[in-house]
């Protein structure tokens, strides 16, 4: 490994670090329903305050979930350095998913045994939040006169969709490229991967229509559970095959989202079979409605509008073959697919350093899902972005979660000695 004062002075500091993660961890961000931002970013206003940041909390209000209980806060920290420069920016989301069963440790107690740090979150990302805020402290103590500006930013709602967070911070224009040049966000992609950005996302809801009659005389009614068959039985002979046949040429990990996918989220038909109050048994009826929701990932090769026609042109093949088929499709999200350029100058910088800090050339991948880079593409118009950071990507929402302080020492070398290639 080189030698070099930065990455001497943040194994020093590894002490410093993994208490930031435990503290971290112990503050139970959980989304749905969003507990515990403002006390997250108060703790991270005041530490990072006390270091020469100049630190702003935004709460992002009117966005979806926004309320007296649970108010969806943000906090951004800059320090700003002693000429002119390009800004560096480090967004992670401090929102965790649900616990779920299974765990063995305590999801929000961050214990740390053999290396490794536990807890609901600690890969994904508070792992990556502490290990960039280390490389900043440090990078700022070594170099104070730095040129430019550091930016961390600790963010609401990822899980959900980012809209009380990088999407509301993005409208407010502190992702506009005059102000902010190049954002490396620490997902959990593995320590020696660089992320260039994400597939496409169409969801939408598909209802048929039938008529309510007898179950005993189902032919004076019209089951849309019947239609809906139809509508699967198309998907799985024609649809299904064809996506298998788009092929993308974006580094999508793993191998099998190389390709266009669509997951059925949801069917939903007739009347409810449990009603909490009513044990008996249902009476019986023809369903009158059947609704699914689809999940459709698209390739930065495929243009939305044929996504969305794709469908609707298959819809209107059953409509032309089945009598009294009728559906209705309802838009419900879409998210434009984004890939970084290799060649562009965050890439470069973070490529040197991994090579610096662990002796290897990175590997360039892409997120079969997505994650805040949409954000601060589409809103922001800030192409020079990336997903970096320490934790292995399968442990995500996981029990007994956990990041590796290693991995977090080697992550916060490279987030340093990036600052430095840039900033220096
Ligand atoms: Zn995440």
């Amino acid at each position: 490994m080189l030698n070099h004062p930065l990455l001497t002075e943040i194994a020093t500091r590894s002490d410093a670090l993994i208490s930031l993660t435990q503290d971290l961890i112990r503050i139970p961000t959980l989304n749905p329903p969003g507990r515990d931002y403002r006390r997250i970013c108060s703790y991270l206003a005041e530490r990072l305050g006390k270091r020469g940041f100049k630190v702003e909390m935004i709460r992002a209000e009117g966005t979806p979930g926004d309320c007296t209980a649970y108010p969806r806060w943000n906090v951004i920290a800059r320090h700003e350095g002693k000429s002119a420069g390009d800004c560096v920016h480090f967004n992670s989301h401090h929102d965790v998913v649900e616990v779920g069963h299974g765990w063995t440790k305590d999801p929000f107690g961050g214990a740390l045994e053999d290396g490794r740090i536990y807890g609901r979150g600690a890969c994904d990302m508070k792992g990556g939040l502490a290990a960039s805020i280390i490389a900043a402290e440090v990078f700022v103590d070594l170099y104070p006169d730095h040129k430019g500006a550091v930016e961390i930013s600790a963010t609401a709602d990822e899980e959900s969709g980012g809209y009380g967070g990088v999407a509301y911070l993005a409208e407010q224009g502190y992702f506009d490229p005059e102000r902010v040049q190049h954002v490396i966000i620490p997902e959990p992609l593995n320590k020696d991967r660089i992320c260039l950005g994400h597939r496409g996302v169409w969801w939408a809801e598909i209802e048929t229509k039938g008529r309510i009659a007898h179950g005993s005389m189902p032919f004076l009614g019209d089951s849309a559970i019947r239609h809906m068959g139809a509508v699967l039985e198309e998907m799985e002979r024609h649809l299904f095959p064809l996506l298998a046949t788009k092929r993308t040429d974006m580094p999508v990990v793993p191998e099998g989202a190389r390709q266009s996918t669509l997951n059925i989220n949801s069917i939903h038909g007739g009347e409810p079979e449990h009603d909490p109050d009513f044990t008996g048994f249902p009476a019986a009826c023809v369903a009158d409605r059947c609704r699914i929701v689809i999940d459709r990932r698209f390739l930065i090769e495929e243009d939305i509008t044929e996504v969305k026609a794709e469908v609707h042109r298959m819809l209107e093949r059953i409509k032309d073959e089945r009598p009294d088929f009728e559906y209705e499709v309802t838009d419900m999200h879409e998210v434009i697919p984004s890939m970084t350029d290799k060649d562009a100058p965050v890439v470069k910088s973070t490529a040197a350093a991994i090579e610096k800090v662990l002796g290897a050339q990175p590997s360039y991948v892409v997120s079969p899902g997505t994650y805040d880079q949409k954000h601060i593409d589409r809103i922001g118009r800030l192409k020079n972005c990336i997903a970096y950071g320490p934790g292995i990507l399968d442990l995500a929402h996981q029990p007994d979660e956990w990041v590796g302080v290693d991995d977090m020492i080697d992550s916060a070398g490279v987030m340093a000695l990036v600052l430095a290639e840039l900033l220096l």
